[in-house]
């Protein structure tokens, strides 16, 4: 029977990346995020092209718990268990602390942290019971080590790192991994859109932010693509993979080896 990969925040970037590598393995795809309608069903034609599975799209908002909630549930009644869970929504605001609006703290931290609690709350026990689950969440390099003005994605990445650790001790006999996945910069709508606000905050050009900001600690100079994290999450998801549980992963040029 194929199995199910739920990826949350998969209407663009890194999580349709993800989809796409899971769907050329024929799983069943459920693609969750924000979109218009007309962006969202071609993404699950696309998605459909690429499978024998079936693609669902769920459209539960990460800022509600509520939603989160019933989008595992009702995912479960369809298919059984997720078996690949891929939590990977999130957002990014860049602000000097002293004018960091408290509305832009709040939502980072629950979709980039909190909403991770509830897909893992929700879904690891049937997991377990199947003795089989993979729980992929990503973090970022910014799970690891900070840059200024970004003090919510920061605390949000370094929060997810902890959750892994501490979930992947509490399932690990019961064939359940969860690891996280540190990227370096990859270039995506997220990274588009911190182009205009980091020239902005730090009064350089956007070309300047890209070779002078964002590349600079990253020693290939090279952004990550969607495919190489794809292909890590599919390799995650194997059953080469069983022994690797609680790691922290990192995919980012060798930016954290400083
Ligand atoms: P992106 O903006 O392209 O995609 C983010 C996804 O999250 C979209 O599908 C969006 O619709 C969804 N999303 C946003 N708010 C949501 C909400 N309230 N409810 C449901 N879905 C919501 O960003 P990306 O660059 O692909 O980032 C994906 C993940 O990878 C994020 O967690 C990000 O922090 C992480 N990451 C990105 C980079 C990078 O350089 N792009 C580096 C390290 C880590």
């Amino acid at each position: 029977m194929a199995k199910t990969a739920l990826i949350t925040g998969s209407t663009s970037g890194i999580g349709l990346g993800i989809a796409k590598a899971f769907a050329q393995l024929d799983y069943n795809i459920i693609i969750n995020g924000l979109g218009s309608e007309e962006q969202i069903n071609e993404t699950i034609n696309e998605l459909k092209s690429q499978t024998k599975g079936e693609v669902i799209y769920d459209a539960a908002n990460m800022l509600k718990p509520d939603e989160i909630e019933a989008m595992i549930k009702n995912e479960q009644d369809k298919f059984g268990v997720i078996d690949v869970l891929v939590n990977n929504a999130g957002i990014q605001h860049v602000s000097k602390i002293e004018d960091f609006p408290t509305e832009k703290w709040d939502a980072i931290i629950a979709i980039n942290l909190t909403s991770a609690f509830h897909t893992i709350k929700h879904s690891i026990e049937k997991m377990a019971a199947q003795k089989f689950g993979r729980i992929i969440n990503l973090a970022s390099a910014h799970g690891l080590v900070a840059s200024p003005f970004k003090s919510a994605y920061v605390a949000a990445k370094h929060g997810v790192v902890g959750l892994t650790k501490t979930i992947a001790l509490e399932h690990a006999k019961d064939g359940v991994t969860v690891n996280a996945i540190c990227p370096g910069y990859v270039r995506t709508p997220l990274v588009e859109a911190q182009l205009a606000d980091q020239a902005k905050t730090r009064g350089i050009t956007e070309e300047e932010v890209i070779n002078n900001v964002m590349l600079v600690a990253q020693p290939t100079k090279q952004f990550i693509t969607v495919e190489q994290l794809g292909a890590f999450c599919v390799f995650l998801a194997s059953d080469s993979a069983s022994q690797i549980n609680g790691a922290i992963l990192s995919m980012d040029g060798g930016w954290t080896a400083q």
